[in-house]
């Protein structure tokens, strides 16, 4: 915490991982020896720099750029780019911390890295966005390579951005390669990427349900954000015979009782880019509110936080709990609260921390890399039950490493420490570095 001031997301990640790893390097005092805690902590590298672009007035705006490296024992960095006015060093290294874990449990050879800037899409025009992008990947372009660190999208960018930072890359290095994934189909996109970390959300859940005998068939659900990660969540939780009742942006939630008719969010936020405070014009007899926490009042049964980190907190917890609430599944990163995921651990709740519940975006982004290194395409189908494998796999793995290490029922812990292994002994192996 001395080293790392006033990084608070930071300092809330690495406390849930560290207590999980208690257990584990007392049963491993060669991973204690060898340092592995002291070094996966600090990142290899990070970079920042100044993002100047001109925006439609003319005026010369500057935003922060920033892009950390964090472990690269089991492959090349990767993971999303933010762009949110939230961002700031604390954001990006909490994020990217959190994704060594989960790109270890894909079962895929790629290593943690995050990045992003404080810029602030909301309510810029198309000209600002791709000035935006082209004067981000200038400067970061130097430190990017298919076989070094491949970023993706996250908060605020998605096909549009990062189609314009493939662009702007290309023509600066004159290299036609996989540099960046959640690119467009034409020009390397992997099929069933837009969904995969929704879906992945829900086939993970699913098999977490399963294993007590429910399932989303027939299940209440309420999803936070309507994004990229909620969209697609509520869509495969749909098809599996669940009612999603509410979803929510920045701004307020919408409550329709009669199940959420995806095509208006999807023709409002995808299309149009517009509130969702404007369903309630199409749909009147949904309910809209304002304030987005309000959202995990409403009963469910099954939860489905993906819009941001700490969005429900140990009141929200408690609330959802009271009202029936069985299964919780993060699409968002960190969206509970420490005392949030306290409640739920308490009251047997089935949890799926983010780490391991919405690996399924960064998972199908490694199918992209390997689709762009032999230069040929899977079929949707293809992706879709890959993804669907590894979804599954993963819950077994953190569940099975729950159980072996006196965690019982924790997916927490299990993920943290099926994840860290992997990690572990892969840098133990290439030596102090
Ligand atoms: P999007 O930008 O597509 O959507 C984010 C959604 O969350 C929007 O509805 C947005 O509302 C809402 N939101 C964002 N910030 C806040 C905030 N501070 N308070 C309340 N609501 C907010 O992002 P994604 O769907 O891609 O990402 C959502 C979460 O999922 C993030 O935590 C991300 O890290 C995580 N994630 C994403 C992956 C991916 O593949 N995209 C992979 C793994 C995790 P508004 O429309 O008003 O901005």
């Amino acid at each position: 915490i001395k080293r790392n001031p006033g990084e608070a997301e930071f300092h809330q990640a690495l406390r849930e991982v560290l207590e999980s790893l208690e257990p584990v390097l007392e049963k491993r005092p060669d991973l204690k020896e060898a340092g592995i805690l002291e070094r996966i902590v600090e990142p290899e590298r990070q970079i920042l720099f100044r993002v100047p672009w001109v925006d439609d007035q003319g005026k010369v705006q500057v935003n922060r750029g920033f892009r950390v490296e964090y472990n690269s024992a089991i492959g090349p960095y990767k993971g999303g780019l933010r762009f949110h006015p939230s961002v700031y060093l604390g954001i990006i290294k909490f994020l990217g911390f959190e994704q060594i874990f989960k790109n270890s449990l894909t079962g895929l050879p790629i290593g943690g890295g995050k990045g992003g800037s404080d810029f602030d899409p909301k309510g810029k025009s198309e000209g600002e966005i791709m000035r935006f992008c082209q004067s981000f990947i200038t400067e970061l372009y130097r430190y990017l390579g298919a076989d070094t660190d491949v970023p993706a999208g996250d908060i605020g960018v998605g096909g549009r951005e990062v189609g314009y930072m493939f662009g702007q890359y290309k023509r600066i290095t004159n290299r036609y390669e996989g540099v960046l994934t959640g690119k467009g189909l034409t020009f390397g996109g992997s099929l069933g990427r837009t969904e995969a970390t929704g879906y992945g959300l829900v086939y993970f859940m699913e098999e977490a349900l399963k294993a007590v005998g429910k399932s989303f068939s027939g299940a209440t659900v309420v999803v936070s954000g309507s994004g990229n990660v909620a969209i697609y969540a509520t869509q495969k939780a749909t098809q599996l015979g669940a009612k999603v009742v509410a979803m929510s942006d920045s701004n307020g939630y919408i409550y329709d009782k009669d199940g959420i008719n995806l095509d208006t969010v999807r023709q409002l936020k995808e299309v149009e880019r517009k509130r969702l405070k404007d369903y309630v014009s199409i749909h009147p007899a949904a309910e809209y509110h304002e304030g987005c926490a309000g959202i995990w009042t409403i009963p469910c049964s099954i939860a489905l936080p993906c819009a941001t980190q700490n969005e429900l907190d140990g009141e929200a917890a408690e609330v959802l709990v009271k009202n029936g609430c069985y299964a919780v599944g993060e699409g968002a990163n960190m969206p509970s609260t420490p005392e949030a995921v306290d409640v739920f651990l308490q009251h047997k709740i089935i949890y799926g921390p983010g780490k391991a519940a919405n690996a399924g975006g960064v998972a199908v982004s490694a199918l992209e890399m390997s689709q762009n290194s032999m230069r040929y395409s899977w079929t949707f189908e293809e992706v879709d039950a890959k993804l669907k494998n590894i979804m599954v796999n993963i819950y077994h793995n953190a569940s099975k490493a729950a159980q072996e290490f006196g965690f019982e029922g924790n997916l927490v812990a299990g993920a943290n420490i099926a994840g860290f292994l992997k990690v572990a002994e892969a840098m133990k192996a290439q030596g102090t570095v």
